[in-house]
């Protein structure tokens, strides 16, 4: 039987990546992999032990000596950090602020980047991040790049939030996705840019489902998939 597919899905923040990527791992009978999760779960650990941030060195080890893991809990995405669920606890503003210093660090970056170039070795995965057609896996079968103007990524933020009934403004959003974005396409390492040969989808005036449509044919016409 033919080796399943691997397909990369990168792009900014709020611009529809773990929507698309969760619709399409389930369409395709394939696993999901959110690595955004993995360098969020790391940094809540870093929070949690007060580990410096501002160490590079401490970093990295904290990096080497945690186990990360996913499991499936009634159809959802889990993410484990030494076996303790922290899927809930990775998502605080507080974490967000601060899981892009920790993802511009080198050692970091090089134990997750091996470690997700595991969980994709046998194909069959979506994973989705803002490295993973550049670095994690550039030979990627499928490589596809998200975008959305700023303010229509901060808006889905916003709604996805007030549904949650958070308390949030739009304004602090808008500003908070811009710094984000702002690091992640600049730092030194794997910084967030279009992989060579991605498929870049403006998303802005798409809904979230007429993206899906759109890849899952691309995949279905261009390739080996989940019934090959
Ligand atoms: O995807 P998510 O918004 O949860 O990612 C949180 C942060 O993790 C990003 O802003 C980025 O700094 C970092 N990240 C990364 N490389 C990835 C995935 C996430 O640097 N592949």
């Amino acid at each position: 039987m033919p080796r399943k597919s691997v397909i990369a899905i990168d792009g900014p923040a709020g611009a529809g990546k773990s929507t698309i990527a969760k619709l399409l791992s389930q369409e395709l009978g394939y696993r999901y992999v959110d690595t955004g999760a993995m360098y969020r779960a790391l940094t809540w650990k870093a929070l949690r032990d007060r580990v410096p941030f501002h160490s590079p060195e401490a970093l990295s080890s904290l990096a080497k000596k945690t186990k990360l893991r996913f499991v499936q809990k009634k159809g959802v995405s889990r993410m484990l950090a030494d076996g303790e669920d922290v899927t809930g606890r990775i998502r605080t503003q507080r974490v967000t602020r601060l899981t892009n210093t920790l993802a511009a660090v080198k050692g970091v970056r090089q134990v997750l980047r091996q470690r997700q170039r595991e969980m994709g070795r046998e194909g069959g995965v979506v994973m989705e991040g803002r490295d993973i057609g550049t670095a994690v896996f550039p030979q990627a079968d499928f490589k596809f790049y998200l975008d959305a103007s700023p303010m229509e990524r901060a808006l889905r933020r916003y709604r996805e939030l007030k549904a949650k009934n958070k308390r949030v403004s739009l304004d602090s959003i808008a500003e908070a996705i811009r710094q984000r974005d702002y690091k992640d396409r600049t730092r030194g390492i794997s910084p967030l840019k279009v992989a060579p040969g991605a498929t870049v989808i403006d998303t802005t005036k798409m809904t979230l489902h007429d993206v899906f449509k759109f890849i899952l044919n691309h995949v279905r016409r261009e390739g080996r998939n989940g019934n090959d």
